[in-house]
């Protein structure tokens, strides 16, 4: 149950850097589905993504008959994102880690194939195959677009991924949380003015997994793609904005995200595996389309593995450089997949001193308010196997003794069981206590089951006929 089976054995190739070089990558190793021309775009192109989630990304060639490729489930899988980085899953975290906090600037030039054709007539609809994944989304959505804006204070961009619904020919319903494009369009609003934005649309896989990365304000995502490729990432300024765009990507929405201006988005299904409510959101007016001559359209299929992992793997690498402060031995963490990627996390422990696995409990609500179940187990149990933290769980902890229960504490608003985000925080303590008589805790192991080759003490010529194995 180790991880060393899991991993890619070492770093090796440089990564792919662009869309197309991942879809290679992929194809060459057999994990690239290409489907039958003209799949339907409303639910029948999401069914054969979810159906081969995790398994193999999808190619759709004419989609509904339209001219542009569709492809989805580019990082749908753990062991893919670590092959991205040219590292084992066991080095990602620290990698990404690493990555975050020694960004690459950017380079600039003056020519990209992303801006090969340019439509100033824009008609999204026709210009882009786009989706309806969900049963009950409001429509068509753009999920797999990088929005890219500028802080009217400082200059510095930021890169975050917003769903973005289809509301007419050169219009999108954009859900903005409170974070950092929101701070930025906030600041323009005040001022009467729209905010630039563009939306990257078919990037390479360390750029679309950098978008997510967990930094502060005026922290450039794309200097941490940078930081990922091992070289500087190349952008070309917009053709209509300051915005500064990576010149490798497929398609570009140029526009400006309007100010004083609300409209019905949603309801659209999220990450919990619920639909998030329809309510009044922000707009985008689009000025421009940017795109090479032969473009790919990705999707992201809402709460498939693609959506949970772009989110777990940067907030996993966060939650652990934070828990890492104030315990050092905290050896690794994981936001498991039950608990939609986001809500419950398991952490593994080297235990110091008693008592100790309770403050890791409360220093990970601290870590993120997403965070509502914490697990801490010791350092023989796998915490990317769900079996292995229920049996440490089921041995190692006693409800009266164990339990941390926090009310009332501010939690994730998409989580349905709680009330307006606000709910309880729940910790277990599922570690073998340090002064634990020895033989009580020692896992049975049975000698060279491990070492055993199969091939090497298995007969495989009589074909399971155990008379004739016998010589009967
Ligand atoms: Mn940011």
């Amino acid at each position: 149950m180790g991880e060393g089976g899991r991993g890619v054995e070492a770093a090796r190739n440089a990564p792919a850097p662009s869309l197309r070089d991942w879809l290679d990558h992929l194809a060459a190793r057999g994990l690239l589905a290409v489907a039958r021309p003209g799949v339907a775009l409303r639910f029948g192109l999401a069914a054969i993504a979810k159906r081969l989630d995790g398994i193999k990304a999808t190619l759709f060639p004419s989609p509904d008959g339209h001219a542009m490729p569709v492809v989805s489930g580019l990082v749908s899988n753990r062991a893919w994102i670590a092959d991205a980085m040219g590292v084992t899953e066991r080095e990602m975290l620290r990698r990404f880690l690493h990555a975050a906090q020694n960004p690459l600037p950017w380079r600039e030039v003056a020519a990209a194939p992303v801006q090969e054709r340019i439509e100033r007539e824009v008609d999204l609809g026709a210009l882009l195959p786009l989706p309806t994944h969900n049963e009950h989304d409001s429509g068509p959505y753009i999920t797999a677009g990088l929005l890219i804006a500028r802080n009217p204070a400082s200059g510095v961009q930021n890169v975050a991924i917003h769903r973005l619904q289809l509301g007419g020919k050169r219009r999108l319903g954009a859900l903005l949380l409170p974070r950092h494009t929101n701070l930025f369009f906030e600041a323009a609003e005040a001022a009467g003015q729209a905010l630039p934005v563009a939306i990257v649309i078919g990037v390479d896989p360390l750029t679309l997994l950098a978008s997510q990365a967990i930094v502060p304000v005026d922290h450039d995502e794309l200097e941490i793609a940078g930081a990922l490729h091992g070289r500087p990432l190349e952008v070309v300024k917009c053709v209509t904005s300051e915005v500064r765009v990576p010149a490798a990507a497929e398609i570009v929405l140029e526009g400006r995200l309007l100010p004083d201006l609300r409209e019905p988005e949603g309801p659209f299904g999220e990450f919990p595996q619920y639909y998030g409510e329809r309510a009044d959101r922000h707009v985008i007016e689009i000025d421009a389309v940017t795109m090479r001559a032969d473009a790919l359209f990705h999707t992201i299929v809402g709460g498939g593995l693609e959506h949970l992992l772009l989110g777990a793997i940067p907030r996993e690498a966060s939650l652990l450089a934070h828990l890492q402060r104030s315990f050092p031995g905290v050896r690794d963490v994981h936001l498991s997949r039950g608990g939609t990627c986001r809500y419950h996390l398991h952490v593994q422990l080297r235990k110091r001193n008693e008592g100790e696995a309770k403050n890791v409990i409360l220093g990970a609500f601290a870590g993120h308010y997403d965070i509502k179940q914490v697990i801490v187990v010791d350092e023989d149990v796998d915490i990317h196997d769900p079996t292995e933290v229920e049996w440490a769980v089921a041995t190692r902890s006693q409800a009266d003794r164990d339990l941390v229960i926090i009310a009332d504490a501010q939690g994730s608003k998409l989580d349905p069981s709680a009330r307006g985000g606000v709910g309880a925080k729940l910790g277990i303590d599922a570690t073998i206590p340090l002064d634990a008589p020895k033989m009580r805790f020692t896992r049975i192991r049975v000698p060279g089951e491990a070492e055993v080759a199969l091939d090497r003490v298995i007969d495989p010529a009589p074909g399971g006929d155990w008379r004739k194995a016998l010589g009967r």
